[in-house]
């Protein structure tokens, strides 16, 4: 650990509960890795005293924020501007100061997108399969729409998300690059056999319920298709084990909490954020809590 001295800034996280980010061990590597002067800490704010906590923010000079869960809706109200992209994705991951003025972004879906072309992987004309509607479906389907793929094809538990989803993307971004199956269908099953990309953004498989399968059954899938998993404990869900039995190419969560943390980096520190060093500081933590169960 850097030794923390009088002219040390603050970067950190801020989530309710938030003891359990993989951010600090992640970021402080980086910064160690690069000899910054900044120390990463976790701000544990309940909902009604975010916008408190804001105001201290401001007043206390810390250098930015990542923003987890419950406010990366809320804090859209309190940020002087917002990224193009948090706006449609309609979530905050990133805080940071542009002169005296606040400004949110979210690196999540770019992350994503930052992570498949680092592994050699263009989405641009890409048929792509999303299963999911929640808050990271959000951000991965907005980066992949910008980032130029053909279709994008919503699967969700409750249909009435994954419509509205669409919707958005479609009006938004660009008309007819979104589509709704049913959940659990045989049209699902078709889709998923002639995609390029397919993308698990649910929570099924993650940790503690490491046995179950976003879908019961995988159809043959393309040859050169890829299976990505936005699950990064455990690092091999099911799903990701299903698509390896068929020899699909496989990508699993750490890559786009890496990325993702590594774009918030950049809009922080203005340096090249050193991704290997991020990426074994996070395989490291989740090997530690994987010993303690
Ligand atoms: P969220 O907004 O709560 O969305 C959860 C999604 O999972 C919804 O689509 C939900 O469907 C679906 N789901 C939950 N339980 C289900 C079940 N039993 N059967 C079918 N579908 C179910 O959560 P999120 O923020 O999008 O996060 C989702 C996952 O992504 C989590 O595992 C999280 O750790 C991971 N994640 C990873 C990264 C990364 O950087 N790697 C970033 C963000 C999130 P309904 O709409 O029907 O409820």
């Amino acid at each position: 650990m850097r030794e923390i001295l009088g002219t040390t800034q603050v970067l950190g996280v801020i989530g309710y509960p938030v003891r359990h980010s993989f951010s600090p061990p992640m970021h402080n590597a980086a910064l160690e890795a690069l000899d910054l002067d900044f120390c990463y800490v976790a701000f544990e704010v309940e909902p009604v005293r975010l916008s408190a906590a804001i105001e201290g923010m401001k007043a206390l000079g810390i250098v930015g924020l990542n923003v987890t869960i419950p406010h990366k809706e809320t804090l859209l109200s309190l940020v002087d501007e917002i990224g193009e992209e948090a706006r449609l994705i309609g979530a905050l991951n990133t805080l940071y100061f542009d002169g005296q003025r606040l400004y949110g972004d979210n690196t999540d879906g770019r992350g994503f997108v930052a992570s498949l072309r680092a592994g050699g992987e263009d989405p641009q004309g890409k048929q792509v399969v999303v299963l999911g509607a929640g808050g990271s479906a959000r951000a991965v389907t907005v980066a992949l729409a910008r980032a130029g793929a053909k279709e994008i094809v919503l699967a969700n538990r409750t249909q009435v998300r994954a419509e509205r989803l669409a919707e958005m993307l479609n009006t938004r971004l660009r008309p007819g690059v979104a589509r709704v199956v049913q959940w659990q269908s045989a049209q699902l099953q078709y889709e998923l056999g002639r995609a390029d990309l397919i993308v698990n953004t649910t929570s099924v498989g993650m940790h503690p319920q490491e046995e179950a399968c976003p879908v019961a059954d995988l159809p043959p899938l393309l040859p050169e298709a890829l299976v990505y998993d936005i699950i990064y404990n455990p690092l091999e869900t099911v799903f990701l084990r299903r698509a390896m039995a068929q020899g699909a190419r496989t990508m699993n969560g750490v890559e786009m909490l890496v990325y993702q943390g590594a774009l918030s980096f950049q809009l922080w520190t203005g340096r090249e954020p050193p991704i290997e060093v991020m990426r074994e500081a996070l395989l490291r933590e989740l090997q530690v809590r994987q010993k303690r169960g």
